[in-house]
This record gives structure tokens, sequence and C-alpha cells, in this order.
């Protein structure tokens, strides 16, 4: 079947602009972002407004029996601005580092994975989409036009991470917000199922000593490059 739509994928750690650059560069193409790491943030929002444990060795195989009985009761709605639970507004709930936590726990469960997978495609048939995460380029759209790994050096990501925190009147000490990434980094890259890594086919952007324009710009020039025969760039 002939794909009609175009997805871009930009994946890469935590706190290495993923959000504000996936932003950027899907206005300036008009086509719509999707927040996948938001969409396991509102799993374990929920998860924990439950009562799960979320971390350390619990029974693996309970909790994921109970996260496909949670998962079967959850709608999660997301817009550019908003994420809806069940109705519910999530959107400043979910960017909690403790849920960022929880979500990088629930993230290791296939279940979950393949719930948040088939939701990402199915978003993907109807619109053009600039995808952000950990997996996007790797397993959920490996035939994406143009794909993306945006890193940063761990220090300049808690850096940034602490700063927007701050922004939110969340008070951590640097040193907690680097232990923080560098946990998230471990588990995300050392997962079984769709562990973080760049695909083969990506374009490696280290944004360390580069600013959002430049990041953006660098961006949108590939995309149009590796796009330039897609219609609907042209
Ligand atoms: O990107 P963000 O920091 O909001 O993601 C929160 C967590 O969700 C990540 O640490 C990761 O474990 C998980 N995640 C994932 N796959 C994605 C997006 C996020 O496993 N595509």
């Amino acid at each position: 079947m002939h794909k009609k739509h175009c997805t871009i994928t930009i994946d890469g750690p935590a706190g290495a602009g993923k959000g504000v650059v996936s932003s950027l560069l899907a206005r300036r193409l008009g086509f719509t972002r999707l927040d996948t790491g938001a969409m396991y943030r509102a799993v374990s929002l929920h998860a924990l407004k439950q009562g799960f444990e979320l971390s350390g060795n619990i029974a693996k195989k309970h909790l994921e029996d109970r996260l496909q009985l949670l998962l079967a009761g959850i709608e999660i709605e997301m817009d550019e601005k908003r994420v809806r639970l069940n109705g519910e507004e999530v959107s400043q709930a979910i960017r909690r580092p403790e849920v960022g936590m929880a979500a990088s726990f629930i993230s290791q469960f296939a279940y979950v994975r393949q719930k948040l997978t088939e939701l990402q495609r199915k978003i993907a048939q109807s619109t053009d989409l600039v995808a952000e995460g950990r997996d996007m380029g790797t397993v959920v759209f490996p035939d994406a036009q143009c794909k993306f790994f945006l890193t940063a050096k761990p220090e300049i990501r808690a850096r940034r991470r602490w700063l927007q925190l701050r922004e939110q009147g969340i008070e951590k000490t640097l040193e907690e917000v680097l232990k923080e990434i560098q946990e998230r980094d471990r588990a995300d890259s050392s997962r079984e199922i769709a562990p973080l890594k760049m695909a083969p086919d990506a374009i490696l952007v280290d944004s360390s000593y580069m600013g959002v324009e430049e990041v953006v710009n660098t961006m949108y020039e590939h995309a149009r490059q590796r796009m330039a025969n897609f219609s609907t760039l042209s």
C-alpha cells in the first residue's frame, strides 16, 4: 500500500532538546508534532495515581498484567499544547521528574510499548508528522523519510533540564538532575525491547554547542534534501 503521509523522526536521550526542536521543525514544515515521551509519561502518571509501585525489583510479570488492565481503561488525547488522560488535563503533571523516572520504568514492558506503538502508527496514517522519542526511527517508523538522532553531552543536557525545572518551580540541585538523566540514559539504552539507539540511516546532530535555531535550520535543510522528491515538500 502506498504511504501517503510523510514522517520525520527525532530520537535521542533525555534533555537533548527534542521537545523544542521538534515543535519548531514541525511548525516550519507545516507538519504535526508527536511527543511520544508524553504518552509514556501519561500512562505512568495514571499508574502512579492508582498506587502502582514503579521502581526497583518488583515482580515484573505481575506488574505487566496489571499494566495491561490499566491500559485497557486509558484514553490519551494530545494536541500541540495539551495532553489529556481520560478527559483530565495532565500537561503539567506529566513533566514532574518522578513521572519521567516512572515512564522510563514502564517503558521496558512489551505490552506497554506495543499499545503505544499502535497508537503512534495510527496517528501517522492521518497526518505528516515530526515524531520524537527513543525508538521512532528504529522501531515505530523504520521507513520514515528522514531520521535524526539528537544528542548533547550529559552535563549540558542536565543543565538545560535543571533550568526548565526551575522555570516550573521545581527545585533540584544540578547534581540530582545529572544523576537522574544518567540513570534514565542507562535504563533507556540497556532495555531489551526498543532500546534507545541511533538508526543506521539517521543523521546525527550534536546540539552541545549549537543554539536551538541552528539545530532547527540544520534539520530543516537535511529534511528538504532527503524529501526532495516527496510531493508534500515540493
Ligand atoms: O522524552 P521523555 O523524557 O518525555 O520520555 C520519558 C520516558 O519515556 C523516557 O525516559 C523513555 O523511557 C520513555 N520513552 C520511550 N520511548 C519513546 C518515548 C519515551 O521509551 N518513544
